[in-house]
């Protein structure tokens, strides 16, 4: 096969995904810190984010589904893998062969579970005000889950990135189920629910976000990293003279003779349009003013100010995602897990 290099990349910090998880670990008081590594880690890359966890300490991960565990195998020694959402009828097999547990989230799996005479160690959600997945504390409690070898007990906030009373609530309501309900470990916190202090934090935290850069609340602000630094080739370098305009629907005018540098990424990458107008990229320290819109694969920069810049550089695409969070209406969660295959990903 002929190896063409990747117009676009994705540079993906090690040190900065270390330092977050550290930092998450160290919020957490007592308890154990895992990661979160369901789509295929937040899109930066499941096993490369596995890995220099691993190499961190880390020993508790998460993925949804069992096609997102079964991507892991082989796993490295000493490592616990939960597939989050469960057991359905046609995921047993998987959950039979493969070294990782299932979160049994309704009455029917935990039934499913035991029919299949396991006996090996499973996790359970409880549902605590979500009513998204897991069990109801009254199902919880009413005996569905005797007897049943619970590894770990996990429960998820609802509100943790708001300063919401549900907060208090539902930790309350996870202390009790902790009295009630026998598992080797308790789990309920996220990347947010890390920041709301180590009260939160039981035997064992599930960060996702934060581990890739977000900022789930102000807490986390100055102490997270960003991880993922989106790069692009710049394709052609041209003038455009005053008064003309830059791309489809003409909605940007040179305001003096401009030199526009025309890069090979655009809304199929998951560089989406809501960039138009504030987005922009920065060439050796120099700022490059995103202009005009967003197209399909294509973006173009005000490059008048960053002399020397041409055809083959590579532009450093701004992607703060709390900032870009607040000014688009899009989630950092959206935001990561958005940017799509055309980028190349890279570990420095
Ligand atoms: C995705 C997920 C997490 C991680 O959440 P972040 O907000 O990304 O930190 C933790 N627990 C469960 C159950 C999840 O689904």
């Amino acid at each position: 096969m002929i190896d063409v290099p990747s117009p676009l990349r994705l540079r993906l910090s090690s040190d900065a995904l270390v330092a977050n998880w550290r930092w998450l670990a160290a919020q957490g008081g007592a308890a154990a810190c895992g990661a979160a590594l369901k789509a295929d880690g937040y899109g930066l890359g499941a096993r490369d984010v596995m890995r220099q966890l691993v190499g961190a300490g880390c020993r508790d991960f998460f993925v949804a589904t069992w096609g997102e565990a079964a991507a892991l195998m082989p796993l490295p020694a000493g490592v616990s893998l939960s597939v989050l959402h469960g057991v359905g009828e046609g995921d047993m097999v998987a959950a039979r062969l493969l070294p990782a547990r299932p979160v049994l989230n309704s009455v029917e799996q935990v039934r499913r579970w035991r029919a299949a005479g396991e006996g090996r160690p499973c996790d359970v959600m409880v549902d605590t005000g979500m009513n998204r997945l897991g069990l109801r504390i009254d199902e919880a409690t009413g005996g569905a889950l005797d007897g049943l070898a619970i590894e770990t007990l996990l429960s998820h906030l609802v509100s943790a990135d708001e300063d919401s009373d549900q907060n208090a609530r539902q930790l309350a309501a996870f202390r009790t189920l902790r009295d009630q309900i026998p598992a080797r470990r308790y789990s309920l916190a996220n990347s947010a629910g890390i920041c709301l202090g180590a009260d939160y934090g039981f035997d064992l935290t599930r960060p996702g976000l934060a581990l890739y850069g977000g900022t789930p609340r102000a807490e986390a602000a100055g102490h997270i990293r960003q991880v993922v630094f989106p790069e692009a080739r710049v394709l052609q370098v041209r003038t455009v003279p005053a008064g003309e305009t830059v791309g489809y629907g003409a909605t940007w005018t040179a305001p003096r003779d401009s030199r526009i540098a025309v890069v090979n990424m655009g809304y199929a990458d998951g560089y989406l349009r809501c960039h138009a107008g504030n987005g922009g990229a920065t060439w050796q320290g120099q700022a490059l003013p995103l202009v005009g819109r967003v197209s399909m694969d294509l973006t173009a920069f005000d490059a008048s100010e960053a002399r020397g810049l041409n055809e083959g550089h590579w532009l450093t695409i701004d992607y703060d995602l709390a900032a870009i969070a607040a000014r688009s209406g899009l989630s950092q969660y959206e935001l990561l897990t958005g940017l799509r295959m055309r980028f190349e990903r890279g570990w420095s």
